[in-house]
């Protein structure tokens, strides 16, 4: 077999079969296929597609490239939530401790920030001491002890995944369906989990603007895992507007925090409790979501979730006094605040600069080796819907170098529009996929509120 064929037999649209998959992946894994054939390779499956025989066979040779994870001696359900990545989006902070506070275990294995999205590792980090760098057996410890644990993907765990997605962020070849699928699956499933939750976000902050598109590659998700037995659901959800007010790792940790003790913003209170809920149904905790949905909230009252949070936070290293006192952390050294240039409503605001400008002011990373500032971000005062007058605080903007706020003042001023009227809400929940179907919000959320 020869690269180069490959390349080009993917190039001219034709499908590839398991064992000519298999020689490029196992290739470039041990570094026998260079950079640059994997790069064409990519952008030719980029235009070309791939059939969803070929998706399902790319996840599983980039599951397999490294340890696939078994929790064979916990008998309880084992069940873990993806998002495709959006701006403000700290959902999984609040969902794992969660989950596991109303019994499903919670083997979370998350990613980094990158461009204009945050990353679930960076926003743990930001409480003091807490280490995400766990062995593969300290994780099945914790997981076994308290039944959740956040983590990184280690280096045994699809190595694939982790060289090949790198490559794909530097060659423009991250919004393809095929290759989004084979990555997400391949990580997941080498969790070990049996059920997986996926949040398939779209608008300007996420990867696929077209709400479509998000559908499609949900249904890709959603039917390539069924074919390896994983239990799976994709809810279809928002992304116009950066999710709950904070952005910037510490911030965001904080107000996950808030929110576990019952003070958090409506849209990431409500997105929370539903993917939550809908792992209480897929691991057969409850018989609908309206169950898992008031259970969670229960969980929420008691102060349980919190808890779970807490014992997370003291079992890897973390500063759990921070965690139950949050004021106490040192905040950044300058913030600054844009207002509302007339009186009206807001009727936008753009998640990707939202995104882009948390990353310029210290809270993000261009490249992978650059140092983020945890305390630097930004926190909306007002979303899109609220009726402001001229000089309304809008946003504040918070970091450690005040050159770099001053920069981009006028950039974040810009990422608000306004007009006289009200505009068309926007979903925060387009539907869902499941085993039995597709379903438009609408009907659903009559079901569980009535
Ligand atoms: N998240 C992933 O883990 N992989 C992708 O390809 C896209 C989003």
């Amino acid at each position: 077999m020869n690269q180069v064929e490959l390349i080009a037999k993917k190039r001219d649209g034709k499908e590839l079969t398991g064992a000519e998959l298999e020689f490029l992946v196992t290739g470039y894994v041990d570094g026998t296929i260079p950079d640059y054939q994997i790069s064409a390779f990519l952008m030719a499956v980029y235009f070309q597609g791939m059939t969803p025989v070929e998706t399902a066979t790319l996840m599983r040779l980039m599951r397999d490239s490294g340890t696939v994870l078994s929790h064979d001696t916990i008998s309880g359900v084992k069940a873990d939530k993806h998002s495709t990545g959006g701006v403000g989006d700290k959902v999984s902070l609040i969902l794992a401790p969660l989950v596991a506070s109303a019994g499903l275990y919670v083997p979370m294995i998350s990613g980094r920030a990158l461009g204009h999205t945050g990353g679930t590792l960076d926003k743990l980090e930001a409480i003091p001491g807490f280490s995400t760098n766990l062995s593969l057996s300290a994780l099945s410890r914790q997981l076994a002890e308290i039944g959740v644990v956040l983590v990184g993907q280690t280096e045994d765990l699809t190595p694939a995944d982790k060289k090949i997605y790198s490559l794909r962020d530097a060659t423009a070849t991250v919004d393809s369906i095929p290759l989004i699928t084979a990555s997400i699956l391949s990580k997941k499933m080498a969790e070990g989990i049996d059920a997986l939750v996926l949040d398939v976000k779209c608008g300007n902050g996420a990867i696929f603007k077209e709400e479509e598109k998000a559908w499609e590659l949900g249904r890709m998700l959603t039917s390539t895992a069924a074919e390896f037995g994983l239990k799976t659901s994709a809810l279809i959800t928002g992304m116009s507007q950066p999710l709950g007010n904070a952005i910037g790792n510490w911030l965001e940790t904080r107000e996950a925090i808030e929110t576990l003790r019952g003070h958090g913003p409506q849209d990431l209170l409500e997105l929370s409790l539903v993917l939550s809920a809908q792992m209480l149904v897929l691991g057969e905790k409850v018989p609908t979501l309206k169950h898992g949905y008031d259970l969670l909230l229960q969980k929420i009252d008691s102060g349980a979730a919190f808890a779970k949070f807490v014992e997370i936070v003291e079992l890897q290293g973390g500063d759990s006094a921070v965690v139950q006192a949050p004021e106490t952390y040192p905040p950044s050294a300058f913030q600054r605040n844009i207002v509302a240039p007339q009186d009206g409503y807001v009727t936008a605001i753009n998640a990707r600069e939202i995104g882009n400008i948390s990353m310029a002011i210290g809270a993000g990373r261009a490249a992978m080796a650059d140092k983020i500032d945890y305390t630097s971000g930004i926190v909306l005062s007002r979303k899109v819907g609220s009726k402001v007058a001229r000089g309304d605080t809008l946003a504040t903007a918070y970091s450690n170098d005040d050159s770099k706020l001053q920069t981009n003042m006028a950039r974040l001023a810009a990422a608000f529009e306004y007009a006289d009227e009200p505009p068309v809400e926007q979903p925060l929940i387009y539907g869902m996929i499941d085993a039995t179907g597709e379903w438009r919000w609408e009907p659903v959320q009559k079901a569980f509120t009535s």
